[in-house]
């Protein structure tokens, strides 16, 4: 019998990717497109990362990002590719707001375009991660250099060696994957300066109640709720009921981050009842707690290159315009722009 030819290892990639959100998915397509060997690293199990769709009781509910807007021309032109393809559509040109002491307003008049996927928020993710090699389930636990290269070390003790990394989990959590890279103290300094609000996501089903008639209401004075969607309104299947999603106030959040998820999820209810009458009497209810939600503070640069062949970027990134689905994926382009021209 012939012994089994040995295998050989695949060669190691130009560059490493750490998170399959818009930025990394964004950044690794752009690389390859130039014709650098990439690799995404991404911890969970899914593409998309804040651009997040579950599936509960049946429903495709969008627990994360809720909608994208786009100011950016290069932007506007990706999204026209994914409106032509279905992947996204106009959901709504602006949205009520409510409050107590005023009731309901009107949306603003002349509001841009709010987009959302019929199929949910994560096929952005996977639209941008097609052809590209997606590690799920990896979920990196240092950055470090290693004889003129960088070694990503892997839960599990797994390492990996490219000559270019991109981090782009949110800004504390890239800091302490670099906690063993000599980073100049101001550039530190820069980083530790993006703030990130936290919120609580309540999904809650009731498949016997007509949705309303708007496609999400903001609360702008409201202490513990901030936003309320119909997230039905974003899909192709009529009649399936109602499906709302509450997004918590970063105050609120903050207070009950660590209290039992029931009693959290019980008292959001209670508050959108006063919006939407019988919300606190749902079919089904899901929750996610999310630490880093909205960059609040992101860093004046649009990407960062913070060694040679270490870039930082996502949503933390590209000053007041900084904290949203657009800004990740421009970041994303920026920082595949820094990596491009660092020579091997
Ligand atoms: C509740 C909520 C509501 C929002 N609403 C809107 C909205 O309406 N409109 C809008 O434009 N934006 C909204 N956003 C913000 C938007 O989702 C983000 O700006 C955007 O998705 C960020 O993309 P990103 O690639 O920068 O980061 P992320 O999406 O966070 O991607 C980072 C990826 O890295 C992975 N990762 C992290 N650490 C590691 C590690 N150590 N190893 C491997 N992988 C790792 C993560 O799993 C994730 O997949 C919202 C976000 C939240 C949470």
């Amino acid at each position: 019998m012939t012994p089994p030819a040995p295998t050989t290892p695949p060669p190691p990639p130009d560059v490493l990717v750490i998170g399959a959100g818009i930025a990394g998915l964004t950044a690794a397509r752009a690389l390859q497109r130039e014709g650098l060997a990439v690799e995404v690293l991404e911890k969970s199990r899914g593409v998309g990362g804040r651009a997040a769709t579950r599936t509960v009781h049946g429903a495709r509910v969008d627990h994360g990002a809720q909608f994208f807007t786009a100011r950016d021309p290069g932007f506007q032109r990706e999204v026209d590719g994914w409106l032509r393809d279905g992947v996204a559509r106009v959901w709504a040109e602006g949205f009520p707001s409510w409050s107590a002491a005023g009731g309901w307003r009107d949306p603003e008049a002349g509001a841009n375009p709010r987009y959302a996927c019929p199929g949910g928020m994560n096929a952005l993710g996977k639209r941008l991660a097609e052809r590209l090699a997606v590690t799920r389930g990896a979920r990196a636990v240092a950055v470090r250099p290693s004889d003129g290269a960088w070694e990503v070390e892997l839960e599990g003790g797994e390492r990996r060696r490219a000559s270019r990394v991109a981090v782009t989990a949110p800004v504390p959590q890239a800091l302490e994957l670099l906690s063993a890279v000599d980073l100049p103290s101001a550039l530190r300094d820069g980083l530790e300066g993006v703030a990130y609000a936290p919120c609580f996501a309540v999904m809650a089903g009731y498949p016997y109640v007509p949705a309303p008639a708007w496609p999400g209401v903001r609360l702008p004075d409201h202490p513990d709720l901030a936003w309320i969607a119909n997230d039905g309104a974003k899909r192709d299947a009529g009649g399936g009921g109602t499906v709302l999603v509450l997004h918590a106030t970063a105050d609120f959040t903050r207070r009950r981050y660590d209290d039992p998820p029931g009693a959290v999820v019980a008292d959001l209810l209670r508050a959108a009842s006063a919006v939407v009458p019988g919300a606190e009497r749902p079919a089904w209810t899901d929750h996610q707690r999310w630490r880093y939600a909205l960059a609040m503070t992101p860093h004046p640069e649009r990407a960062l290159l913070a060694a040679e062949g270490l870039v930082l970027c996502g949503d933390g990134f590209g000053g007041e315009s900084g904290g949203r689905l657009e800004s990740a994926y421009l970041s994303g382009l920026a920082a595949a722009a820094l990596l491009g021209e660092v020579a091997d």
